[in-house]
């Protein structure tokens, strides 16, 4: 607190002008953008910061906590938390929130998007009508995904709403989960099992490192030379030189992408690959659910200063 105003660290880059957060949080505090800082003036400020502001593609290690001592709020614009370290958090007694359900339809919509997408090879048929190709050639044809077999991987709140939207697509739908949901669904005890039976396997699972690396060469084998992989979750949970080496060979028959390893840097062999479709991670972004986020961010904050309760705290930290 500076003047009887909460101060407010915000790690989300300045460059990013469209963000509907930045204009948002004066209204709370005073904002200091971490990347506009000397280190002269982050040593200054730091000892007063009451809010940390971050997004589920930035870090937030102990390192970074351990700058605010006086620090009471850490916020995630996003709902998947695998870059900050919420053992260290909750271990401080802070408040952290983040935002989940408000994005989950329009990451589902870019997974049934990235699914078209690369079953049609829709980059493609784009490609092949801007370069006057039509006129002399035939388009290949793709596969359809009406009646065909998904897997969804992780029916948590996104991947209930990919489900939903499958069914609308007369696909048969398979899942996994940790806990046996009441739903119509066929349940997979384990994701190969899920890959082996899919025609589509979906991955929507939080990065934790239990699930680092889940879909390994040994699902991808099992998802085999008919199958497509959609990734929506998180770089991590795919060993990226073993799906190279898959799209390679043609061992599977595609993927699409919106996350990676080693984002944003992506793998020079992807972009050489025919049989994948990139996003640079954009499952929440639309204008309406970025704003969304934003007031959840926001009224989070508000309530945390206040000493009430958070509307959306990540699991395993204190909601008051
Ligand atoms: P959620 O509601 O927590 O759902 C997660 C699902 O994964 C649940 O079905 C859960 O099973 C399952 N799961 C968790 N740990 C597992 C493990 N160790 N092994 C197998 N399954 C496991 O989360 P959500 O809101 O749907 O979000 C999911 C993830 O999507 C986020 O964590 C984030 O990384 C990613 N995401 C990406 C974008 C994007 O822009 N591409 C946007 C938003 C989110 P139970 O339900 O049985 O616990």
């Amino acid at each position: 607190m500076l003047e009887g105003r909460p101060l407010i660290m915000n790690l989300i880059a300045s460059r990013i002008t469209t963000h509907p957060l930045l204009p948002r949080l004066p209204e709370i505090g005073r904002v200091f953008q971490r990347d506009e800082l000397t280190p002269e003036a982050l040593a200054d400020i730091a000892p007063h910061v009451d809010v940390l502001v971050g997004a589920s593609n930035l870090k937030v290690p102990k390192a970074e906590l351990d700058l605010y001592p006086n620090l009471r709020i850490v916020a995630d614009f996003g709902v998947g938390y695998d870059g900050f370290d919420v053992e260290e958090i909750a271990r401080r007694n802070l408040l952290c929130a983040h935002t989940p359900d408000v994005l989950s339809e329009d990451v589902a919509d870019l997974a049934v998007g990235l699914m078209l997408s690369i079953t049609r090879r829709l980059p493609q048929a784009d490609a092949f009508v801007r370069a006057g190709r039509w006129p002399k050639e035939n388009f290949p044809l793709g596969r359809r995904i009406a009646r065909r077999r998904i897997g969804v991987a992780g029916l948590g709140r996104i991947g209930r709403v990919v489900a939903q939207r499958a069914e609308a697509f007369r696909m048969e739908v398979g899942y996994t989960s940790q806990h046996p949901k009441d739903v119509p669904w066929r349940r997979f005890e384990d994701v190969k099992s899920l890959a082996a039976w899919a025609d589509v396997l979906v991955v929507v699972i939080p990065a934790t490192p239990e699930t680092h690396h889940l879909i390994n060469a040994e699902v991808l084998d099992a998802l085999g030379p008919e199958g497509y992989l959609v990734n929506i979750a998180r770089g991590a949970l795919v060993d990226t030189a073993a799906l190279i080496r898959a799209l390679e060979e043609k061992r599977i028959a595609g993927a699409a992408l919106d996350v990676f390893e080693h984002e944003p840097e992506v793998e020079a062999e992807f972009r050489k690959l025919e049989n994948v479709v990139l996003a640079p991670h954009i499952g929440s972004a639309t204008v309406e659910t970025r704003c969304a986020m934003a007031d959840l961010v926001c009224e989070n904050i508000r309530l945390g200063l206040a000493g009430k309760p958070l509307l959306t705290p990540v699991p395993g930290t204190r909601r008051a």
